[in-house]
């Protein structure tokens, strides 16, 4: 057999025994990287991001973040244990973090490690807004779109051939912090795919109305994003999240569907739109 030929056949033999179906898309992914070797990964890069960072804890924001966050992840496994897929985040460990720092961003680590920068606070503008960004972050790493991306590079420099893929050095650390959108000090962040993008908007938006959130806020968090674009520089969150028009209107469309869904959990009425003052 030729050398191409062994290669196509290592590359379908790994990729097949790799792939499973995600319980929120119902798709097929691919995950190179497994769960148990991204999540300690994911788990160490969280605490030094932690401990390299202003961590606010005990005030009504920090409270708040911590707040929105377990509704969320209580809304995730409803959903996941209605839907016939108990057990899937037995591995997660949630976390919710707040850092004092003016970038606008908010990410979710592999495993729901959760940070917030205070930064984002005035775009999200109440608890409401929180719950959509909330939402979507989680949405990312509940359909592991980070660890899709880190395979699909893992693949193309040919790693995937060596069949352990540990991310135990720099460079590898640095590509993940690239593929999860952490990390300024790396310099480039990769945006996600617009695909990509849909699928947690939408994931995302039940998660926020499972948790008692009013799903038509989304748009309206994102309007917002896009009209703080303007002016001095972008959003940091827009740089791993490409954002326009059609995004929104799509997450205005996809709302009634979210509070259809909200209403199965018993959920009839959405917590009050109130602006916080700090
Ligand atoms: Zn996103």
């Amino acid at each position: 057999m030729k050398l191409k030929n062994v290669i196509i056949a290592s590359c379908t033999v790994l990729i097949f025994l790799s792939c499973a179906t995600n319980p929120f898309t119902g798709k097929q992914t691919m995950a190179l990287v497994s769960n148990a070797q991204l999540f300690p990964t994911a788990f160490a890069q969280y605490n030094q991001v932690l401990s390299e960072s202003n961590v606010e804890t005990g005030t009504a924001r920090a409270e708040m973040i911590t707040r929105v966050g377990q509704r969320i992840a209580v809304a995730a496994e409803r959903w996941l244990n209605a839907n016939g897929h108990q057990g899937y985040l037995a591995d997660y460990e949630w976390e919710y973090k707040l850092i004092d720092e003016p970038t606008v961003n908010a990410w979710c680590m592999p495993g729901g490690k959760i940070v917030f920068y205070t930064g984002i606070l005035p775009v999200a503008q109440n608890e409401t807004g929180i719950a959509a960004i909330m939402g979507h972050e989680v949405a990312h790493a509940l359909a592991n779109h980070g660890q899709q991306r880190m395979s699909a590079a893992y693949i193309q420099q040919g790693v995937a051939l060596a069949g352990n893929i540990a991310i135990n050095n720099e460079e590898d650390r640095n590509i993940f912090n690239q593929y999860y959108g952490i990390g300024s000090q790396v310099g480039v962040m990769l945006p996600f795919s617009r695909s990509h993008e849909t699928e947690a908007d939408k994931i995302g938006l039940y998660l926020m109305a499972i948790a008692g959130y009013n799903p038509t806020e989304a748009a309206e968090l994102w309007k917002r994003m896009k009209a703080n674009s303007g002016g001095g520089a972008p959003p940091e969150i827009l740089s791993t999240h490409p954002s326009n028009d059609s995004r929104i209107a799509n997450l205005q469309t996809l709302a009634p569907q979210a509070v259809a869904e909200a209403k199965k959990f018993g959920i009839q009425s959405f917590k009050p739109i109130t602006s916080y003052s700090y």
